[in-house]
């Protein structure tokens, strides 16, 4: 299975600021130690054309040549520098190189960073600076209407897990009936206003594996009943496990995991293509959130193994 990393692009960041840029480079380190079936490439960056299938021309300059306002930068958390340019688009290219690997047969594939969900179409905000997985949808909806112009503009959900409200992706997608936007979050959660997505289930702080996972179901439900997607952007944020500094829920491990299961499960049922990214995490212990994101790749290596041979028996005329 392939997934896409730019880590190595380091974000300068101040002492003391409380982004955990390390975690990155320790899922990277880890996928490489524990799970070798996961095949580890370096991102391309997303080009200027490629981020305006989403962003503003203006946004797109300003995070370019580094004339964003200094309001601009502290919505977005990060003080600019060409490293944080070259990086938010190395995190979209990531998503959109995982997209077609998903859609050219192989099912599932991943980016070990993005789910920049707070990304509007002319700012940035909460850690997100451009919305990887609102171009991915849009540059894959073209390529496929390229490919195959008589089937219809492709059909994306977008499954929003991170604790935080995908609220840059409800925006850009309102009133798109081709898109599908769910997210699942903390009412009182950061952003403290919401954007209406397709489908929004709110939790409240505290909530733990029973319940979330009792929404989640029922949330799945709901999307198969007003939506037949092409493919599947999965945001697999790890903030809503019960180490996380900012999460407010209380998910185990053990919850989470099943979470993953179910979506990739919802997925595979339906042969419809996955691409998953990493979006949040703020675990009081970095390890635990990498910990998070490690089973999450565990599970997809097994449903990765389920597309190979089933395509392999497509081809063989023996499935
Ligand atoms: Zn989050």
């Amino acid at each position: 299975m392939h997934a896409y990393y730019a880590d190595h692009f380091v974000l300068p960041l101040p002492t003391g600021h409380r982004f955990p840029m390390a975690k990155y480079g320790r899922l990277r380190q880890r996928l490489a130690a524990e799970l070798p079936g996961v095949s580890l490439q370096e991102a391309l960056p997303a080009t200027d054309g490629e981020l305006a299938l989403v962003h503003t021309p203006d946004y797109i300059r300003a995070v370019t040549e580094g004339t964003l306002s200094t309001a601009a930068q502290r919505e977005i958390g990060f003080p600019w520098s060409p490293a944080m340019a070259e990086r938010a688009r190395r995190s979209v290219g990531a998503t959109v190189l995982a997209g077609r690997r998903a859609m050219a047969g192989e099912g599932l594939a991943a980016n070990l960073a993005g789910g920049t969900h707070h990304a509007y179409a002319d700012k940035g905000s909460g850690f997100c600076v451009f919305n990887d997985a609102a171009v991915t949808t849009r540059l894959l909806q073209a390529e496929h209407a390229r490919q195959h112009r008589a089937a219809g503009l492709l059909r994306v959900a977008i499954i929003d897990l991170d604790v935080h409200q995908g609220n840059g992706t409800a925006r850009i997608f309102v009133n798109d009936a081709s898109v599908f936007t769910l997210s699942l979050h903390g009412a009182r959660n950061f952003p403290f206003r919401k954007e209406p997505s397709d489908l929004d289930v709110e939790l409240p702080d505290g909530c733990g594996d029973i319940e979330y996972l009792d929404a989640l179901e029922r949330a799945i439900e709901e999307l198969e009943r007003r939506f037949d997607p092409g493919m599947v952007i999965y945001l697999a944020g790890a903030d809503p496990h019960e180490g996380d500094r900012l999460g407010r829920l209380k998910i185990s491990f053990d919850g989470l995991e099943a979470r993953d299961r179910r979506v990739m499960d919802w997925a595979w049922q339906r042969r419809v293509p996955l691409v998953f990214c990493m979006a949040g995490g703020y675990g009081t212990d970095l390890e635990a959130t990498v910990q998070v994101q490690i089973n999450t790749y565990a599970v997809a290596l097994e449903y990765h193994a389920r597309w190979q041979r089933w395509a392999g028996g497509l081809a063989t005329g023996t499935r």
